[in-house]
């Protein structure tokens, strides 16, 4: 979680809600894809990304691999990030002419910029990023508008379950010293959230085999 002071820092002071009004509307960014370049590391895709992206392109999380993701491990655990192209460090699934090939279902983390989110207890709240966008006079919009996430109450949920989780994992491994013993704990991640097919909601069938995935990677 950021500090307080490095929030005031790169932020305008204030925290937003979904029905809040905030300066952050880029009209449309002129063909602006600053936010798509160089971004490996910040983006890390939940499951429901990756849900979205296979349905959308009709392809397995395996395809995706190598050409649009790849694996990074942080804390010992292994999650996909978006794969920057290694010429120009722009986003894999950004066209010639800099649009993002998959928009309409682009990672939670794409739509929120230049909001960021910032977990308190067990919730999270947005801010406004200042000095990243470089395009000038942001407009109003209500955070729900900017966001366009459908279903909103589901993903958030989802957005905080999988947060505490990673969260719990990552408490659980700082402990595991066998190399063997964490691939087993990092495969299970990976079939289980992110290569598992879900018919149907995206969110019933993630809460109901959570507990049981949660079980076997040992988190209460
Ligand atoms: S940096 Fe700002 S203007 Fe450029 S693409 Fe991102 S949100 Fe749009
Ligand atoms: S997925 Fe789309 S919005 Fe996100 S960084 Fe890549 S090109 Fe940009």
């Amino acid at each position: 979680m950021r500090s307080k002071n490095l929030l005031e820092e790169i932020s305008d002071g204030k925290l937003y809600d979904i029905e809040d009004m905030v300066k952050a509307d880029t009209c449309g960014c002129n063909g602006c894809s600053d936010c798509c370049r160089d971004v490996g590391d910040l983006v890390v895709l939940t499951p429901f990304d990756i849900y979205e992206m296979v349905n959308y392109l009709g392809v397995e999380f395996d395809e995706l691999l190598g050409e649009k993701i790849e694996l990074r491990k942080s804390n010992k655990i292994l999650l996909p990030y978006l794969k920057m192209q290694p010429k120009n460090k722009y986003c894999s699934f950004l066209d010639r002419e800099g649009r993002c090939t998959i928009h309409s279902k682009r990672p939670n983390i794409c739509r929120l910029f230049p909001l960021g989110r910032v977990y308190k207890g067990d919730d999270f709240k947005y801010f406004l990023q200042i000095g990243n966008c470089p395009k000038e006079d942001l407009q109003n919009v209500k955070v729900s508008n900017w966001l366009g996430i459908e279903n909103y109450d589901k993903n958030k949920k989802f957005i905080l379950e999988w947060h505490k989780f990673i969260k719990a994992l990552t408490f659980r491994l700082k402990f595991m010293r066998d190399e063997k013993e964490i691939d087993e704990v990092n495969q299970i991640l990976l079939d289980s959230f992110y290569r598992a097919k879900i018919e149907g909601d995206f969110y019933d069938e993630f809460l109901k085999s959570f507990p049981e995935v949660k079980n076997r990677l040992g988190i209460i």
